[in-house]
């Protein structure tokens, strides 16, 4: 009973209660495990960081309650269209963090398409009837043996600046070979 207790305190302690998947602290926990598996040799985990297109007006317009319903359904489209073993966390506020295990700059890109299909194909619809258009925008960054969390975290973050600047509802992957600038790989839908 004591360890079914400390297991269920731990989920609560690593899952995001309205989305339903990891919070940050169960993603930083995830990460550190991902880093220890990493040989000089072998793939690289993919980072994907995505933020909800212009979400403060979707919270002015339709109030917090069809926003945190938004949140939760950008959610579970995004466990839609990864695989069991990739991780999807929360990462705060309209924001969601992926990893992708033994990833390369083909799979990133590819993957990053899918998730934004995912989230752009339907609107949103809300109990009270109200249908609500939504996009993301990805920042990714394929991480290196020399990173920390902090450091491959940045680098997406920058690549999602990028692409926010860009027009939103794209992804962009942080490119090392480009002297740390971050290139577009994907179009407007
Ligand atoms: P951008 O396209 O640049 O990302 O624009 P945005 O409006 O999405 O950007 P911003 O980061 O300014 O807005 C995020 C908003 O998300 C601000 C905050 O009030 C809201 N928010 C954060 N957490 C929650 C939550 O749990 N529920 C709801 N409903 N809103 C939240
Ligand atoms: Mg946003």
């Amino acid at each position: 009973a004591v360890r079914e207790r400390t297991e269920q305190l731990e989920r609560i302690a690593y899952v995001d209660q309205l989305s339903g998947v990891l919070n940050r602290r169960g993603f930083i926990e995830a990460f550190m495990q991902e880093e220890r598996r990493m040989a000089p040799e072998a793939a690289r985990p993919g980072l994907l960081i995505l933020d909800i297109d212009n979400f403060k007006a979707i919270n002015d317009t339709h109030g917090h309650v069809a926003g945190d319903e938004v949140i939760a359904e950008v959610a579970r489209r995004l466990l839609d269209v990864t695989r069991e073993e990739d991780l999807c966390a929360r990462w705060g506020g309209d924001e969601f963090v992926v990893i992708l295990r033994a990833c390369d700059f083909r799979a990133l890109a590819a993957v990053g398409e899918k998730i934004l299909d995912a989230v752009r194909v339907r609107p949103v619809e809300l109990p009270g009837g109200d249908r609500v258009p939504i996009t993301t925008t990805i920042g990714a960054h394929l991480v290196e043996l020399s990173d920390t969390l902090e450091s491959a975290a940045g680098k997406a973050d920058t690549a999602l600046y990028a692409a926010k600047r860009q027009g939103r509802n794209r992804m962009v992957i942080y490119d090392l070979a480009a002297h740390g600038s971050a290139t577009a790989v994907s179009r407007v839908a």
